[in-house]
């Protein structure tokens, strides 16, 4: 199937897949299956880029129509484009059916549903049997995929009093305050565990338009952002022997960082949702970049001189969800 996923080294891998998690399987295959992989991809120029999530499509999920007396199905997962239908389990799942020139039934469990690829000569009673063979597989990509639905649901931002979301890998929570100007981080020393410390004080009323408070809530952001980069970018490039000749804040929507020959850095802004050991981890990537301008062996080796753990800091970063900001 034409989205196999690569048999991609473990320097190639992206950081962040795009789609996140789609997954892809081969009715031929072993139970192995590796996730969809995307190699980072040069950059236009000398830049090697760290690609972030983009939200994905929301897979159609309802209910089954009930037929009385007849046992239905209790969950439906329909791609929008579904042409076929097959009850796997207890679940109907419609999916999508693409002729092919490869030589084996393929499957791909996206942000949409099952996708299913198979020669032209296959028929569909193969198919089904290929189906049923991989059930158990196809289900459970079917249901983490609502399940990472469900948590970009919760992620997206209701702008208003007592709104939350991730800083520095900690919880915010915004409080309307005409009293400050702009935006004001406290920080509760003495809050109770489990309760989120720090808050952040947006000076609007409380009749404030959503757009505003969200508008005032990135400014402040972006602002932490550059002043975090810029302080880790500091501490990191006399250890890496680079010097960086600008820092340049981004809001790329397939990328968490580049950096060029020239010795320019580019940061996501939105990187400032995670904790300081996932930022300095791709501060490091692309500083590590000016000295190899590739994903060799010998630019990991520099990555870890400075971050001897990046391996678990990248998987931190292997899908997250960022807050929705809408
Ligand atoms: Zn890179």
């Amino acid at each position: 199937m034409s989205r196999r996923a690569p048999a991609a080294s473990p320097e190639q891998l992206s950081l962040f897949d795009v789609p996140p998690t789609a997954a892809a399987a081969d009715a031929d295959a072993s139970p192995a299956h590796a996730p969809d992989l995307r190699a980072c991809p040069p950059a236009a120029g000398a830049g090697r880029p760290l690609t972030p999530p983009t939200a994905p499509q929301p897979p159609v999920v309802a209910p089954a129509p009930g037929r009385r007396g007849v046992h239905t199905a209790p969950l439906v997962h329909r791609h929008p484009r579904a042409d076929r239908e097959i009850v796997l389990g207890d679940c109907r799942v419609g999916y999508l059916l693409r002729r092919s020139r490869r030589r084996s039934i393929g499957f791909l469990v996206g942000p949409e549903g099952l996708a299913v690829s198979a020669p032209r000569w296959v028929g569909v009673g193969e198919i089904e049997t290929a189906l049923r063979g991989k059930a158990d597989w196809i289900l459970r990509k079917l249901g983490e995929q609502q399940e990472r639905q469900r948590r970009v649901e919760a992620a997206r931002v209701e702008w208003g009093d007592g709104a939350s979301l991730p800083f520095l890998g900690e919880t915010v929570i915004l409080v309307l305050d005409p009293r400050v100007a702009g935006a004001v981080l406290n920080t509760d020393a003495q809050s109770l565990p489990g309760v989120p410390r720090l808050t952040l004080h947006i000076g609007l009323p409380q009749t404030a338009e959503p757009a505003q408070i969200r508008d005032v809530v990135q400014s402040w952001l972006q602002r932490q952002a550059r002043r975090i980069f810029e302080e880790r970018c500091a501490h990191f490039a006399p250890r890496l022997g680079v010097r960086v000749a600008r820092l340049r804040l981004s809001s790329a929507q397939t990328r968490w960082g580049s950096a060029t020959a020239g010795g320019v850095i580019h940061l996501n802004w939105r990187l400032v949702h995670f904790g300081l050991p996932v930022i300095d981890y791709v501060v490091a990537h692309e500083l590590a970049h000016l000295r190899e301008m590739n994903h060799s062996p010998a630019f990991w080796e520099v990555v870890r001189s400075v971050i001897p753990d990046l391996d678990d800091r990248k998987a931190l970063l292997r899908d997250p969800v960022l807050p929705v900001f809408g």
